[in-house]
This record gives structure tokens, C-alpha cells and sequence, in this order.
């Protein structure tokens, strides 16, 4: 009976760990924890059908042109009309684009606090996840901030300039809606800020590397001005979901040419092209206010 008793738990304990320890379950983020996709997003409809997730890149074979052969899961990558990233016109262009300083159509509320984070390569990118706690808060909605990566060169452009690098802050509401606050980052000084983070990069690409007990303030990572390009688009990664808000700060910030060096010397073109805008608008947003609470 005591031995029964044994097999069944160590059965129960196996049930319960073996998941998590799996090869499986760790390729999961790799593949599906697609850059923008939150990890309580993770099961995507390309994790639940059989074979597990499809691998996709930034290579020649497995990159952003063959994002929607890849998979069927994937044929927004090539079908969807809102994707992102994209080209932000600069305010002179002003045909795609309607400038507004009174955009009413809820504040942007950014409230942040400092927390312990979970440094990971996902294979993908850098992405640092967060448990609880810091919120951006648009109208009534309330998205959480769920983990926050890098892309190098960025993502969007103006004017189609390339940044050096971006950041990317996903945001989920309760609903399942994403947010996502992205930074573009050029060449400056020294950023004391990101010195948790940096110090604890992998030393390559496709390393899981979970530090736990890093305390990091995003509100220190991000620009002084508050003004936001705001405008409806996509994963930039597999699915490229729609049904995005995206924001993007008018103000960059700043790493050392060092600091950009040790992210590219991981990760470097990790970065879709920009899309096409069809019918979209982008809104210069000024009414954002950050709150510490
Ligand atoms: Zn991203």
C-alpha cells in the first residue's frame, strides 16, 4: 500500500514537473512567444495543433517574406492589411496622418512601478517579463504590462530612417487586447537604466537565461516627453495578429554605442520591414501622462 501510495505520487509529481522541464515547453516560448505576443498569449493557435509550434526567423529561408508559407497560422503575416511595423511620416507629409494635440479618444495613462524581472532569450530577441503590477491605462482600459524585448535595427522608421535599435513593451488588458508601447533607441550616452538588464544578456543567441532578482524601474527606461504615435496594427512577429494598439514614442532614447553593441552582438536584423499603411491613420498624440503610483 505504501508503495502504491509512492508510484502515485511521484506520478502526481511527474505529471506536475515534467511539463515545465520539457524540451517541449521550452522551445514553446522560442517559437510562439512570438516578440510582441504575451506569454498568457502563448498558446497561440500554432501551439495547439499538432507538431508543435513552426519555426520562423529572420534568415533567408525562415524569414519575414516567408512568414505566411511557413504556416497556416501564420497567413496574416502576408494577407493582413493593418500590419505592423510601418513608416511614421513626419508631420510635413501630413497626407496619411492627421496631427492632433486634443486626440480624444482616451487619455494614455502609463503607470509604472519598479519590479523583479525575468531576463530570457527566446530565441528571438532579449525579453524581459514581468509578473504584475505596471499598467498602461488607455480610457477605461487597463492593459498590463507583460514582458518587454528588443529589436536591432528598429522596427519602425521615420521618415524611413532606421533607429539603431527599439524597444517593444507589450501591454495585455483583462479582455485579451494588446497594447504595445514601442521606444526607438539611438546613440547617446551611457544608459545607466538598462545596467540590470545589459549586465545579464546571454553571451549568444537561442541561451535561456532566467534571472529572477533583477529590480528594474521601466519608468527609467522610458522618455522624458510623453507624445505618442498612435495608430491599429499587428504582431511584428508570427501570427502578426491584428487588432493591435500601437504606440510609438515621438521621443527616443538613448544607449552608449556600446551597449547597442553587446545587444547586436546577439541579436542583430531581428527586425521586420515595414508595412504597408493602406487606410490607416497615425495620430500624434500629446494628452499622455505618466503616473507613478
Ligand atoms: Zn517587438
Amino acid at each position: 500500500m505504501k508503495i502504491v501510495r509512492i508510484e502515485f505520487i511521484l506520478l502526481l509529481m511527474s505529471l506536475l514537473f515534467l511539463p515545465a522541464c520539457s524540451p517541449q515547453s521550452s522551445e514553446r516560448p522560442a517559437a510562439t512567444t512570438a516578440s510582441e505576443t504575451p506569454d498568457s498569449a502563448a498558446h497561440s493557435p500554432a501551439t495547439e495543433h499538432g507538431g508543435g509550434p513552426v519555426h520562423w526567423g529572420y534568415g533567408e529561408d525562415d524569414g519575414p517574406a516567408s512568414w505566411a508559407a511557413l504556416s497556416s497560422d501564420y497567413v496574416t503575416c502576408a494577407s493582413g492589411r493593418e500590419q505592423s511595423p510601418i513608416d511614421i511620416a513626419g508631420a510635413t507629409t501630413g497626407e496619411s496622418m492627421q496631427m492632433s494635440k486634443d486626440y480624444k479618444a482616451g487619455s494614455l495613462k502609463i503607470i509604472r512601478q519598479e519590479h523583479v524581472v525575468d531576463v530570457i532569450d527566446n530565441g528571438h530577441t532579449i525579453q524581459v517579463n514581468y509578473d504584475e503590477g505596471s499598467n498602461l491605462r488607455l480610457g477605461e482600459t487597463v492593459y498590463e504590462l507583460k514582458q518587454y524585448h528588443f529589436h536591432a535595427p528598429s522596427e519602425h522608421t521615420i521618415e524611413r530612417r532606421h533607429f539603431p535599435m527599439e524597444m517593444h513593451l507589450v501591454h495585455q488588458s483583462a479582455a485579451g487586447e494588446l497594447a504595445v508601447l514601442g521606444v526607438l533607441i539611438e546613440q547617446g550616452n551611457h544608459n545607466p537604466a538598462f545596467e540590470p538588464v545589459w549586465a545579464n544578456l546571454p553571451n549568444e543567441a537561442g541561451e535561456e537565461v532566467h534571472h529572477q532578482h533583477l529590480a528594474v524601474n521601466v519608468d527609467d527606461l522610458l522618455p522624458v516627453d510623453h507624445g505618442t504615435y498612435r495608430y491599429r496594427g499587428s504582431l511584428t512577429t508570427p501570427p502578426c495578429s491584428e487588432g493591435v494598439s500601437w504606440f510609438v514614442a515621438v521621443e527616443p532614447i538613448k544607449l552608449s554605442a556600446d551597449q547597442i553593441a553587446t545587444f547586436a552582438s546577439i541579436f542583430s536584423g531581428n527586425n521586420r520591414p515595414v508595412q504597408p499603411l493602406n487606410n490607416r491613420t497615425v495620430v500624434l498624440d500629446r494628452v499622455a501622462e505618466r503616473v507613478a503610483e
